[in-house]
């Protein structure tokens, strides 16, 4: 058995359906969501339907929670204030009540899924070291938990220490456990501007991040029809 796992699709359409097809290439039948389906990019209600349908687990995202609410928008810069003020009016009231209902954390089978960290999910802190991965490896009662939020795949592992692994391919160890950072669907940040999720291969213990090509002018020219800021255009070619 083989789970697609995969987050922050960031309503970029065309990465997302890259992902699905290359998933359904490596014979997953399973998949799992880590959270940010909507903001900064043009296709929020159609990333979502594409989600509703596969019928997956879900957990949400921070870009899930403030698309959902109605409350005023502080605290933003400029150009992060306007896609969100784009996005909450792209998406219905159902859209939004269905964002809004995500949990933070999901244990799915024999692993858990939370979109940003376990010590403090809804807190939106992010990881970016071996010490916040130690926080979150507290609050860890599965081998394995996959997660996003910083856009930049990473494999951490605890043994008796707690440490980054590189690579795109991990054997998962009985002895240890593991918090694993499947990458950005839609708006990569690790300076691959290739989409990102991971597959994990259950009855082998293996999991591997993969990254795929996908029709990123298509993408472009769809934010820049929809008024959205240029610069969200233009970061997905640099992978920042
Ligand atoms: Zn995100």
């Amino acid at each position: 058995m083989k789970f697609a796992i995969f987050g922050d699709i960031h309503a970029n359409l065309e990465a997302l359906e890259a992902v699905l097809l290359d998933a359904a290439d490596q014979d997953c039948t399973h998949f799992t969501c880590i959270g940010d389906i909507v903001g900064y990019n043009a296709n929020p209600r159609e990333c979502m339907r594409v989600v509703q349908q596969l019928d997956c687990p879900v957990v949400k995202g921070n870009h899930d929670e403030e698309a959902s609410m109605s409350t005023e928008i502080v605290g933003l810069n400029p150009l992060a204030h306007r896609a969100l003020e784009w996005t909450r009016d792209a998406l219905s009231e159902s859209d939004k009540e269905w964002l809004q209902e995500l949990r933070f954390v999901r244990q799915v089978r024999d692993f858990t899924i939370v979109h940003a960290t376990l010590d403090s999910p809804s807190g939106w802190n992010y990881v970016t070291n071996k010490f916040d991965a130690m926080a979150s490896f507290a609050y860890q009662f599965t081998p394995v938990c996959f997660f996003g939020h910083t856009h930049a795949p990473r494999f951490y592992v605890k043994d008796q220490n707690v440490q980054l692994e590189m690579g795109d391919t991990i054997r998962l160890e009985e002895a240890s456990k593991y918090f694993i950072n499947v990458g950005s669907v839609g708006q990569p940040r690790d300076g691959d501007w290739r989409a990102s999720y991971a597959v994990y291969d259950v009855d082998n213990q293996v999991v591997t991040v993969r990254r795929l090509d996908y029709d990123i002018k298509k993408a472009q020219e769809k934010i820049l029809k929809a008024g959205l800021p240029e610069m969200l255009a233009n970061r997905l070619t640099l992978g920042k």
